[in-house]
């Protein structure tokens, strides 16, 4: 360096005081207005950073090349990944590996062309969570260029599982009314044929009793032939009982009410289900209330609730050891009330189960419907009663049906 570099540039003139105060005050102004741009930049920023931090919806930032490079709290819900832990990982090595092409495609075309693709803003993918499992995702997508030129694209997944649930349900709603939709017809074809069954059933019973009665005479006493036909006389009349029985709890009457014996409503239904019960092996004990309390009731409904009581009952013995399948019957009479206790050694009640079997719909079983319950609990609050249901020990179900008594007259309950 010589000397004449360390003089003054002669060329530019010296700022006078006045200038050098002209652009102080300038500077400072300028000074004044980038900290107010940098404060309103944060404030701006700040904001993006609650609503991204408060969406209930997972969003991921990553750069051209897919690499996380922002993870919002939600993220942590949806994948099970802290945010942190996911920083720098690439958001395709989340995405399910049948459907990893679909956003990799999207985000070259965009790049290379500069365009939105027509899936950029509804994807819907399954990512993979900490623990492995699929879970599907809607995922749309946006973008922006940076200073450098370079591109950084938001990604907002949305959890698409509460509303698969709510597809799903709707989907067992509409196949369990088909369902009931057919069990209607069969329903109206059981009548038909219990109405066509019912005539030659009583010229069998009719007949069987003629030719018992002329054996008699005919025979020694000791003849097997007055056997058999006592046979076919008792079991003819027992089908044709079964047959009338079926007949009344289908027929399609307005519901009649009367005072109604409830012991007797219940006899007549385990006369039904005798046969059942004794295929399935299961040991009933009954106990009914001595002084046959009466109640106000349409017969056909409680026999219905009755009939879909001890159904259940054995249909949650399935898993149950024979020798350990019992199912006890209980009436009792308080001062205003009637109760009938239907008590199994079953499974016992689903989880939570105390009100939502009463639900419609509501059915564990493969080929239920879930509607029974729902019947019974309606058919009980039209006779001012209710239905409660709980577990019982040591094991099983027990429901309990209570209905108000049949009062005379003088207001006494009878
Ligand atoms: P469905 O018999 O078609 O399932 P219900 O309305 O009669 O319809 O019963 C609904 C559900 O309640 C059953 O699927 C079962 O999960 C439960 N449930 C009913 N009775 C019993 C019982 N005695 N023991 C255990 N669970 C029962």
């Amino acid at each position: 360096m010589s000397v004449l570099d360390c003089l003054p540039d002669m060329s530019v003139p010296t700022p006078t005081p006045e200038d050098l105060l002209k652009q102080n005050r300038q500077l400072r102004r300028q000074v004044v207005d980038l900290t107010a741009a940098v404060g309103r930049l944060k404030e701006t920023s700040d904001l993006y950073r609650i609503v991204a931090d408060t969406a209930a919806d997972a969003i991921l930032c990553v750069d051209e090349q897919g690499e996380i490079i922002y993870a919002n709290p939600s993220s942590k819900t949806l994948l099970g990944y802290s945010p942190a832990s996911l920083i720098g990982k690439s958001l395709f090595d989340l995405i399910g590996e049948e459907h990893r092409h679909i956003p990799r495609r999207a985000v070259q075309s965009f790049l290379s062309t500069g365009e939105e693709p027509d899936n950029w803003s509804g994807m819907e993918l399954n990512v993979i969570s900490s623990d492995g499992s699929l879970i599907p995702v809607d995922v749309s997508f946006g973008e922006v260029r940076g200073e450098d030129g370079h591109y950084r694209f938001s990604g907002y997944l949305r959890d698409l599982r509460p509303r698969k649930k709510l597809e799903e349900q709707a989907r067992e709603r509409l196949s369990a009314l088909a369902h009931a939709n057919r069990l209607k017809s069969v329903g109206e074809l059981a009548s038909g044929l219990a109405h066509e069954l019912n005539q030659p059933l009583s010229a069998i019973c009719l007949y069987a009793d003629l030719a018992l009665t002329q054996a008699r005479e005919l025979t020694e006493e000791t003849d097997p032939l007055l056997d058999g036909l006592e046979t076919i006389v008792t079991q003819a009349q027992r089908a044709a009982q079964i047959i009338s029985l079926l007949r009344e709890l289908i027929r399609k009457n307005e519901p009649r009410r009367q005072p109604i014996d409830l012991n007797a409503a219940v006899q007549a239904v385990l006369h039904l289900l005798k046969s059942e019960l004794e295929t399935r092996r299961i040991q009933l004990t009954v106990r009914l209330a001595d002084e046959q309390p009466q109640i106000d009731a349409d017969r056909t409904q409680v026999e219905q609730i009755v009939l879909n009581l001890v159904q259940n009952a054995m249909d949650a013995m399935e898993d149950v050891l024979p020798a350990q399948r019992r199912i006890e019957i209980m009436s009792q009479a308080t001062t205003d009330m009637v109760e009938l206790h239907v008590v199994d050694s079953g499974c016992g009640l689903p989880e939570g189960g105390e009100q939502q079997v009463f639900e419609n719909f509501f059915t564990t079983k493969a080929q239920g419907i879930g509607i029974g319950l729902g019947i019974c609990r309606s058919i009980a609050e039209v006779h001012r009663g209710r239905i409660l249901a709980e577990n019982a020990t040591p094991q099983g179900a027990r429901f309990i049906l209570q209905l108000p008594r049949h009062q005379d007259e003088s207001g006494e309950s009878v």
